[in-house]
């Protein structure tokens, strides 16, 4: 095999966007899976939750032995926000660059991470989203703000997300902030007659959270001027959206110097 072929540990390798990973690098010749960390199915073969072309592994319990034993040249985390900044902070104590998938991360997860990377001089990755369209759609509504100030986030997702809101939709109103600057919004006038009816606010930015069976990921951001709205959308249809952004970041990281977060860097 040759060098240029990454070894990949995956955390939360049963679960939904871990089995696709799974999936997406064991049919990729760049990339071979070395590591599966779950704290379900112990024991059953990779290739039973990730299918036929992935390797016939046993799914570990316990990551900090799992990556002793296989040494990965990165670890991608898709579990749970209550976990990922140690799952994160295991691999980069080890020299192991990591890319943490996993939403629902804290300012404070971020800057732990940070000082982690920091310390033991081993680059990382937070990525709200990895499908391109969601990157390039933040990027389209930093634009959007400086001339419309007036916004509101909806992000839709399936039923079983686990944090609301999306770390998308935390990171869109974030740097919705950071663009808009000092522009004043217009003073709303509201009677709130339903507890919650309008939402969560990061810094006047309303985020609301939908969630129903049937649905992947979407997310809406709608901008008001006077006379018109401008509507940006974006619709993640299917997992596999995610996997051209898993692999680059995967491939990547190991370039960056310190602890990043999104994907942009790795698109200019
Ligand atoms: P899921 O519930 O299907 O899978 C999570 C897996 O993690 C489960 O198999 C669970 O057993 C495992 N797990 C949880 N805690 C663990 C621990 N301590 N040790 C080992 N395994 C553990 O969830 P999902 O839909 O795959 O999503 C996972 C995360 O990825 C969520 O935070 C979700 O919001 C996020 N996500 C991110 C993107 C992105 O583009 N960044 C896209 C989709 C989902």
């Amino acid at each position: 095999m040759s060098d240029s072929v990454l070894r990949v540990g995956i955390c939360g390798v049963a679960g939904r966007m871990g089995s696709e990973t799974a999936r997406a690098l064991s049919v990729d010749p760049l990339f071979e899976v070395v590591l599966g960390v779950d704290r379900e199915r112990q024991g059953e073969s990779l290739r039973e939750v990730a299918g036929p072309h992935a390797p016939d592994l046993p799914i570990r319990g316990k990551l900090g032995q799992g990556l002793d034993e296989t040494r990965p040249d990165v670890l991608v985390d898709f579990t749970h926000a209550g976990v990922a900044v140690a799952h994160g902070s295991s691999a980069m104590e080890r020299g192991i660059a990591t890319v943490i998938g996993t939403s629902g991360l804290s300012k404070e997860d971020v800057r732990a991470l940070e000082v982690c990377s920091k310390e033991h001089s081993t680059p990382g990755m937070l990525v709200p989203n990895f499908a391109l369209g969601a990157v390039l759609l933040m990027k389209f509504a930093e634009m959007a703000i400086k001339w419309l100030p007036d916004v509101e986030i909806i992000e839709l997702h399936h039923d079983q997300k686990a944090d609301a809101p999306s770390g998308t939709a935390r990171s869109t109103a974030d740097r919705l902030v950071a663009a808009r600057g000092e522009t004043r919004l217009r003073k709303r006038v509201e009677q709130i007659k339903l507890d919650g009816v309008r939402g969560g606010s990061i810094d006047g930015i309303h985020i609301h959270s939908v969630r129903l069976r049937g649905l992947v990921a979407h997310q809406e951001v709608i901008f008001g001027g006077q006379g018109e709205t401008l509507t940006l959308r974006h619709d993640s249809l299917d997992r596999t959206c995610f996997m051209e952004g898993v692999k680059l970041c995967v491939r990547k990281v190991r370039n960056l110097s310190g602890f990043v977060v999104g994907m942009d860097a790795l698109l200019d």
